[in-house]
């Protein structure tokens, strides 16, 4: 049910409160309450977007260019969920274990602790299963499908369940602006609507569900504000590790029809899937580079025509060859688009900027920038495609002059994909991470944070079906421990009053 802000000073018992409703705060309240918990789910925005909510996701960003941070970022029920495009695959099982000798992106968890979750995470963002990786002659290369959810908007699919529901209480237009600790723990937060009314909210467990930026940005403002007793069990870590998934168009191509022989349209009926190609993990280890992902995107005749007079000069058979092949679509062009994983790098971070918003927060200062593996990472996917279409003889690709490193990385194409991860990331040791493998913040008895900050890696792949797979884990660790702490306290079992 939805409960009025006034309401909040007079709650009592409130074992769960969730912060930020997006994909992992819905989905986490909603498993709660499945299991019978009673759940406090705040959300900053309204049931709209609003531009007295949305002011608050202006930073600046520092480095490489990148998107506004009030643009790639929903701040109202559903959060980012209300204009996602639906792209989802689970992270491979290779992921987990991190790159190189210096285990780049390595988890504490691995695939086998998200699996359980993944039919009912596949439920919720309504995606079918992905056919089996098909791997490519020589090694390098593989065959992927995503699937697309259709896309499910959270705000849509879950509004009336959560309006009708007497465990999910949903207090909208109301903002966390400060935490408060005491004895090892977070005993209440501060809570402000837009007519300047505040509340403090207690509760047994908090889990911050804010989004991949913000989570960092208010445990950052949270701890300044309590003078340094909120991130008493962690180094300097928070924020840091903050990372992309790149975008790039590394070239063109030419190929023989029907070569990613899945589906190749991005435009294609929602529900489906489409097929990519990948990295063998075997590629990624022995050139000591991350993942990446191909995708062959159809283009024009007009663009096949100049990447055959550039053929031409060195295999003049070939070209004519296949300017005859395309006149009868054997063969048809694609521009050669790459999504790659980027390392994870303290000095890729969400920090904390000057000026303040209305709730006298400071804004993002987001610090990002490609780092040479993040470059070399595309610029040898590129070349192993278009190595295995010349061996196998099934097509030719040009490749961009900066993939070559005939020219600068351009930054007037899409960057990257809005997947903001890292900053609060998952470790075993508080001295490298700020959330232990349950999502607890190190030094912290009750607070724990949902959402893909705290991916220590995050594949080539899209996040939100992991982000869910993490919040249904998260559920059920925080249903058992309570569970066991009541057992243990033997006291009446916490209820929500009003
Ligand atoms: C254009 C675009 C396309 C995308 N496409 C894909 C895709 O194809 N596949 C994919 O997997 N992912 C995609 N994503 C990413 C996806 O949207 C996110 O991974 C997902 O929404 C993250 O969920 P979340 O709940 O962690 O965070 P969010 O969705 O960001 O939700 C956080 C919630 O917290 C609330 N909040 C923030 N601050 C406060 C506060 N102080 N107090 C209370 N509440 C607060 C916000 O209002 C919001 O509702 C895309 C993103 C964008 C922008």
């Amino acid at each position: 049910m939805e409960i009025p802000f006034a309401a909040l000073a007079a709650l009592e018992g409130i074992e769960f409160c969730i912060i930020g409703a997006g994909p992992a705060g819905i989905t986490c309240a909603r498993s709660l309450a499945a299991k019978g918990r009673k759940v406090l789910l705040l959300e900053a925005g309204g049931w709209d977007w609003s531009e007295q909510s949305q002011d608050s996701f202006v930073g600046e960003t520092i480095g490489d260019k990148y998107f506004d941070l009030d643009v790639c970022r929903l701040r109202y029920f559903g959060g980012a969920s209300n204009h996602w495009a639906g792209w989802c695959r689970p992270l491979d099982a290779h992921e987990f274990a991190g790159k190189g000798v210096a285990n780049i992106g390595r988890w504490p968890i691995r695939r086998s602790d998200l699996d359980p979750h993944l039919p009912a995470a596949m439920e919720i963002v309504e995606i079918g299963l992905p056919d089996a990786d098909e791997p490519l002659k020589g090694g390098m290369l593989r065959k992927i499908d995503v699937s697309f959810s259709p896309p499910v908007r959270f705000a849509e699919k879950y509004r009336d369940e959560i309006l009708a529901s007497d465990r999910i209480f949903l207090c909208l237009d109301c903002n966390l602006t400060r935490m408060e600790v005491a004895g090892g723990a977070v005993a209440s937060v501060a809570v402000e609507n837009y007519a300047g009314a505040h509340a403090s909210v207690t509760a047994k467990t908090f889990v911050l569900a804010c989004g991949g930026i913000e989570n960092s940005r208010l445990l950052l403002w949270c701890n300044a504000a309590s003078g340094g007793a909120l991130l008493k069990g962690q180094g300097d870590t928070v924020g840091r590790y903050w990372f992309e998934h790149h975008h790039a168009t590394i070239g063109d191509a030419i190929v023989e029809t029907g070569f990613v022989a899945r589906r190749t349209d991005p435009d294609a009926p929602r529900g489906e899937s489409m097929t990519l190609l990948a990295l063998t993990p075997r590629m990624v280890a022995e050139n000591d580079i991350l993942s990446c992902s191909l995708r062959l995107h159809p283009t024009s005749g007009g663009a096949a025509k100049a990447l055959l007079e550039d053929v031409a000069c060195a295999a003049p058979n070939w070209a004519n060859w296949a300017a005859g092949q395309l006149w009868t679509g054997q063969l048809c062009a694609h521009r050669l688009q790459a999504t790659a994983e980027q390392e994870p790098r303290p000095d890729n971070r969400v920090a904390l900027g000057g000026a303040v918003d209305r709730f006298g927060i400071p804004r993002v200062a987001l610090h990002w920038s490609r780092s040479e593996l993040d470059l070399r990472t595309l610029r040898e996917a590129a070349k192993a495609l278009g190595f295995y279409l010349a061996v196998q003889d099934i097509g030719r690709a040009r490749l961009a002059p900066w993939v070559l490193g005939e020219a600068p990385y351009p930054d007037d194409v899409a960057i990257a994909a809005c997947h903001h991860m890292g900053g609060t990331r998952m470790s075993d040791d508080p001295a490298t991470g700020v959330v232990d493998r349950n999502c607890r913040l190190f030094g912290m008895g009750n607070l724990y944070v949902a959402g893909s900050s705290v991916f220590p890696g995050g594949g080539h792949g899209t996040p939100t079906l992991t982000i869910v797979q993490l919040a249904l884990r998260l559920a059920e660790h925080l249903a058992a421990d309570e569970a066991e702490s009541q057992n243990v306290d033997s006291g009446a079992p916490a209820s929500l009053h009003q």
